[in-house]
Parts: C-alpha cells; structure tokens; sequence
C-alpha cells in the first residue's frame, strides 16, 4: 500500500510525500479522519491532492493513504430518486449518521447494501453475452432498470439466478469464471463508451414554449443558460427537470445556495409527471453540491452526475441533466489551480479550462448503445452559468458557447420588467432548428418553421420601431407598423412570457404552443389583409380580440383555441371601411 504524510496544507489542496508508483487521479485517505481526495498531480514521489471534505484541522505530518483506484460512482438499482453529495454519499444516509452538519471522513456507500431487487433474467444458460448487453432488469418503481454486461467482459452464461438479490449478489456467472452482480463501478472522469454518435434530429419537449417553439434544443443536444443574478436560471432549469420529456433527470446542484436545493428536494416529492401521472421524484436523481459545501467537491459532482446519465443512456434511455451552476465549477479549477500555483490564463481561470468545458459537454449525444439489440439513448445537458455582473464577455460563457447548441440568454431587464423566462429573443439562438424541422413537420404542423420565422422577424422589426417611437414618439408611425408593435406585445406577453408558477400554464403541451402562436400570426395576418382595404387600426382595436388572445393561457381545450382562429377570421374580415 502506497502511504504519505502531508508536506503541505493549503485550503483545499494539500501535498503528501512519499506516494512513489501513484498515479493521476487516484483516489486517497487523507490524515486520521480518512478525508477524500483526488490525486490531481505527481510530481516524483510528491503528490498535490484536491480534498473533497473540509481541510480544517488537519495538520502536517498526517498520515495519506492510496486506494489506488479512481474516483468512481457505483451503479445499479437504488439510484433513482437519491439524493447525493458530490461524491455519491446519500446526503440522508450521512445526515442520519452525523447530525445537522456532516461530519467529516463519513463513508457510506452509493447504492443500498441490504435492499433487495427483484431480478428478472432477459438471458438463458448458453448464451453468449457481451458489453452493453441486458441480462436481465429490475422494476425501480415504475421504471424498468436494465442491467448491463459491464465494460470489456463477455462470454458464455453458465449459471443465471431469477429471484430477489442485493445489488451485491451474483445473479450470473460466465464460463469466463467472471461473476455479475447487478452493481458495476465506473470512474467518473472516463465517459462511457457507445457504438456511435446519432444526429440530433429528435428536441427535447419542455412544455416552455419560448424554448420548444423558439430557441428548441435537441435529445442528446447541449444548451447553456447564462444570466446574471436574478434572471431565473435556477427556476428555469428547475422547470426543464420537471417538464422534460426524458425518462431520467439528473440534477446537479453545484456550489449554489443550500437553500435552492432544500426548495427542490421539498418541492419534488409532491410533483407529479403531466405525461405519465407518476411521482417525478422517481424518475430523479439529484446530486447537492452546495455552496457551503468543499469547493473541489464541485468538480466531483459535475463528473458523477454526467456518469450516472450515462449508465441511464446505455439503457436506452432519454436522460437530460442540468448543471446549476457551472460558473462554480470553473470558479473551483480556478481556486485549485492558484493553490498549485499554475500559470493563470483569462481572468486567473487555468488554460485547461475551455478543454474542461468542452470534455464535459462532449459527454452529451445521441447514441446508438453499446450491446446487442439496437438501443438508442440520449443525454441532453443543460447548464446555467452565473457570469459575475451578467457580463457574458467572461471565460465560462464565452468558452461554454463554443461548445453549445442552444444559447438561452437570460436579461436582467427582462427580469427586472417580470417578463419570465427573461429568454432574451434577440440574443439567444438554437443551431438545432433546421436538424428538428423534420419532427414538427411531421409531429406538429408544417408551417411550424415559417411561424417561428415571422415572429422573430416581427420582434426584431420591433426593435426598430421602439427606437424611432423613443425618438418621435408613437404617433409618428403609420398604422402599419403600429399593428406590429400590437402583435409584438402578444407575442411577448401572451406567448413568450410563461409563469413558472402558473397551475395552467407552467407546462404547456406542444401542440398548444403551435396552436397559440398561430393565433397570433393568424391575426397579424388578418390584420394586414383588411388594413390594406383601409379599415383602421382604430376600429380593429375595438374588437374584444385582444383579450380574448390574453386568455389562452389559460385555455386547456384546444378546440377552444382552434374556435378564436374563426372568431379571429370573421370578426375582421366583417369590418367595414369608414367612410
Ligand atoms: P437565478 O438563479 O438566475 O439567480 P432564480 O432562478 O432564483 O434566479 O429566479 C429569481 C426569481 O425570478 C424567482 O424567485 C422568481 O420569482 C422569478 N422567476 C424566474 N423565472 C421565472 C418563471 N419562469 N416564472 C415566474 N417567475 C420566475
Ligand atoms: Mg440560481
């Protein structure tokens, strides 16, 4: 066994002597509590370790232990619905074990020891099986958990076991001699493999019509959500976790305020699945990092939260995971990387920081699943990023937009004005539109692309008739253009803006959304029509049209919405010139 003592202690980092024949990112025991930490550089026999537990305390001279095996999260049934800390420990487990602050040195494993899981074969004696094939799945509440050929290991089955086991027992032996349980370990810094990477042509459906209708991001796609304090990117990516249509949700909460994550974990229990009726909890799993927890444990917790989203995906399943806030995690290699008294790239973040970024993000896809029986699984990653002062010109925003599909730039005016989500329509862009017009072709309707088109067209349009309102004010501009600003302001107000708290609009169906923009460009377009015959603006105005368009938020029946396109139709085209 490779023994140190501590040379050096500095807030997080610390250096141990005498670790000869260690490697990179070993994990290590550090001092008499058994800290965790992370080999994060050798240098001859020295080596500088990240502790992901509060250093405080220790002293030089302590005692540091290799385990010499990486960083890794145990994988099997009992994840669904865990709350964990960076390092996988269930934060319940270690409450229960220390009080209302955990202890330090605490360990306790990720999965359940003594549960028991009722295993269903899906293979027989005699078949050949190998990595990535299913050999048999347990139902975790409703949702059927596979369970995989682990990583490089396959052969001949000579004994498989139906019945209830712990996730230690083996249910299926190998005429390799290797033993399978229903757990399996997999370091975190290591994606896992997949057969290969599929076109993102499928979005991911949030119920936001800002993001589905608007700015859409893909299965398997990757967007990030920068605002400044205050802007909504915690609410925000908590409604994607709710509202997703993805089987697994992995949510990471990463050096942000406790009391966020107390608002989830007390708010998810009572949630339930608008598509599936079942307790959203159960499809979760959520990974708490919070501010007042170890700075390099953040990084931690971003590698174990993308890992268990990959075991989900090997399943064959859609997984989305959101990264709340990314900023913290780059805020945490910067910390580090001053302590090893690195050479400081922008803004004293290290150089490596883009490469990190970009590794991460690079985790997500669609894939075609490694195993026999073609599976095809997706991870979607979502991160928020909390440039100082919202000024996106910042490393982590700028790095992270060079690796996203879907910018959803969040405004601190918007926000200030209430205008939720405060998604600002001239800044943020989806480089996915033209890989998912296929879908709302043949999901929603044709003319979904040219809609969405007409209404940004309208909102930039908008933004120029603002600026000669400012100048000359409103009665400058001819009735035409006045129209615009009518129809821009429900395209803001009755479209764009979606409460998160509303009970009949914070999850809006996709044919809906299709439905209410339509309105919207239906009546622009009828409004066009009859002012070219020379009806006033003054007497379309005088329609109730306006609130009866105010009100489909609220409507649950589409028909109902479907009915205003007539309402819309004749009312209009019954006005007649003035003479
Ligand atoms: P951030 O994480 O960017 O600091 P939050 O997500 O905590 O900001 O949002 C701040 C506040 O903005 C929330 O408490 C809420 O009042 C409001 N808010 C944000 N998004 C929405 C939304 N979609 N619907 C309604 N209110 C929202
Ligand atoms: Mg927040």
């Amino acid at each position: 066994m490779i023994t140190g003592t501590i040379s050096r202690i500095s807030g997080p980092v610390i250096t141990s002597r005498g670790m000869k024949g260690s490697k990179m990112y070993d994990v290590v025991k550090v001092g008499e509590e058994a800290l965790r930490g992370e080999i994060i550089r050798l240098d001859g026999e020295e080596a500088v370790i990240q502790v992901y537990e509060d250093t405080t305390g220790l002293t030089i001279g302590e005692t540091v232990e290799n385990t010499e095996k990486p960083l890794s999260v145990e994988l099997g049934p009992g994840l669904l619905s865990s709350i964990y800390d960076g390092v996988q420990r269930p934060l319940p487990v270690l409450l229960q074990k220390s009080g209302d602050f955990i202890a330090r040195g605490i360990s306790a494993p990720g999965l359940d020891r003594e549960k028991k899981w009722d295993f269903v074969p899906a293979v027989r004696t005699g078949d050949t099986v190998a990595e990535g094939d299913i050999i048999g799945t347990v139902r975790e509440f409703h949702f059927e958990h596979r369970i995989l050929v682990p990583h490089k290991i396959s052969g001949k089955v000579t004994d498989i076991r139906a019945g209830t086991f712990t996730v230690e027992e083996i249910v299926c032996t190998l005429d390799t001699t290797t033993r399978l349980s229903m757990m399996q370990l997999w370091p975190v810094r290591i994606p896992r493999p997949h057969q290969k990477k599929l076109d993102p042509v499928l979005p991911l459906i949030t119920g936001q019509r800002v993001f589905d209708c608007i700015f859409p991001v893909t299965k398997g796609g990757t967007a990030m959500i920068p605002g400044g304090f205050g802007t909504g990117k915690t609410v925000s990516e908590q409604t994607l976790a709710k509202w997703s249509d993805t089987q697994i949700v992995v949510y990471i909460g990463c050096g942000e305020r406790g009391n966020e994550m107390t608002d989830v974990l007390a708010e998810f229990p009572e949630l339930v699945d608008p598509r599936t009726g079942l307790p959203l909890i159960e499809r979760t799993i959520l990974i708490a990092n919070t501010s007042n927890m170890p700075v390099a444990a953040r990084e931690a917790s971003i590698y174990t939260g993308i890992t268990i989203a990959e075991y989900f995906r090997d399943m064959g399943y859609d997984v989305a995971l959101m990264a709340d806030s990314t900023s913290r995690w780059g805020e945490a290699l910067r910390e580090v990387s001053g302590r090893l008294e690195e050479m400081p790239g922008e803004e004293g973040y290290p150089a490596y920081l883009a490469t990190r970024l970009s590794a991460f993000y690079e985790r997500a896809g669609r894939v075609v699943c490694t195993g026999s029986g073609e599976r095809n699984g997706s991870i979607t990653v979502v991160g928020a990023v909390s440039p100082p002062g919202g000024d996106f010109s910042e490393p982590i925003t700028q790095n992270t937009l060079r690796v996203v599909g879907t910018f959803w730039a969040l405004d601190t005016n918007l926000a200030y004005r209430r205008h939720f989500p405060s998604v600002n329509w001239i800044k943020s862009y989806s480089l996915y539109l033209d890989s998912i017009g296929d879908w709302y072709i043949n999901n929603v309707a044709r003319d979904w692309r040219e809609m969405r088109e007409n209404a940004m067209y309208l909102l930039q349009k908008e933004v120029e008739l603002q600026e000669i309102v400012q100048l000359v004010g409103p009665d400058a501009l001819p009735d035409s253009e006045k129209a615009i600003l009518e129809v821009t302001r429900m395209i803001r107000e009755d479209f764009l803006q979606q409460s998160a708290y509303s009970d009949t609009d914070s999850f809006c169906p996709i044919e809906k959304q299709y439905l209410m923009l339509k309105v919207i460009m239906v009546y622009y377009a009828k409004v066009s029509e009859v002012m070219t015959r020379g009806v006033s603006l003054r007497q379309i105005q005088a329609l109730p049209l306006r609130a009866t368009i105010g009100r489909m938020k609220d409507v649950a029946d589409l028909d109902a919405i479907r009915n205003m396109l007539t309402e819309i139709d004749e009312k209009l085209m019954s006005l007649e010139v003035e003479k």
